[in-house]
């Protein structure tokens, strides 16, 4: 078996700003293999976009570890924390946030120089070989009120890949997508892991999700179930998500 790239321990989120409490997350434990493709899913509000957060040391967990390949995020300055997210992952979110004034190229070029200064003909051709291979080569030059929605997610899935992380995390990727793009999208992240990145994501919609290897049920903050799909093949997708479908069901997704 592959070693564990990310592993969390009783982790938990509690928000003390409202009486009573809120325990977001309650003593979740979940392990990630290297180059493994999991999906967390759960009604809205079950902690999914949190744990994202905590397993990638965007927020700070109020109890429990996180280790990313043995490394304990959980007691890193923030100063270490931003060098790790930096370095060693990638994310994608439902908004692209790139920079209006800056070309599509531009954009995923940024974090490559905050990463590496020094190295600035590296990263340009690691732009070019990342924008070609996620078939928005001609698009490098325009803005990203000059491309659709799904080329835009495309662009920020290697602007998340431009710095070579072992992991990235996802949430809800193709959440301000129509289905053609939605499709595109998750082409493109199918590739990301048969590249052989771990990827962790967080998503509603069925179709997506079926292209994972594992699929984790998140309710109330706790994992409720898991769901092993196996390896994605685009010939077994309509089967794959009858599968997934009625175990959501059975979970009254
Ligand atoms: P999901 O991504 O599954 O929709 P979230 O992780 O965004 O869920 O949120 C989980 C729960 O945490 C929600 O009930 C939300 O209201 C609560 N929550 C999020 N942020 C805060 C906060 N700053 N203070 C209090 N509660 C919060
Ligand atoms: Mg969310």
């Amino acid at each position: 078996m592959s070693p564990i790239a990310l592993h969390a321990r009783r982790l938990s989120r509690t928000y003390r700003t409202t009486s009573p409490p809120v325990h977001v997350l309650d003593g979740i434990d979940l392990e990630v293999r290297d180059g493994e493709f999991i999906v967390i899913m759960g009604a809205s509000g079950s902690g999914k976009s949190t744990l994202l957060y905590c397993l990638s040391g965007m927020d700070r967990p109020t109890g429990g570890s996180v280790e990313l390949a043995g490394t304990d995020l959980t007691v890193l300055t923030a100063k270490e924390m931003s060098r790790i997210r930096l370095t060693r992952m990638g994310f994608v979110f439902q908004q692209a946030h790139f920079l209006a004034n800056l070309s599509i190229r531009d954009n995923v070029l940024l974090p490559a120089l905050n990463a590496s200064p020094n190295d600035p003909d590296g990263a340009s051709s690691r732009v070019d070989m990342l924008l070609e291979r996620f078939g928005i080569a001609e698009l490098a030059g325009r803005r990203i009120t000059q491309v659709s929605g799904g080329q835009i997610q495309r662009a920020s899935i290697c602007r998340a890949l431009v710095c070579s992380p072992e992991i990235l995390f996802a949430d809800e990727p193709t959440g301000a997508l129509n289905t053609s793009m939605t499709t595109d999208v998750m082409d493109a992240l199918t590739q990301v892991h048969a590249d052989g990145t771990t990827l962790v994501m967080v998503t509603h919609e069925p179709a997506c999700a079926a292209r994972a290897e594992r699929v984790i049920y998140l309710r109330d903050g706790t994992v409720v179930d898991e769901l092993r799909l196996g390896a994605w093949t685009a010939a077994e997708a309509v089967p794959r998500e009858d599968r997934l479908l009625a175990w959501l069901r059975a979970r009254d997704f």
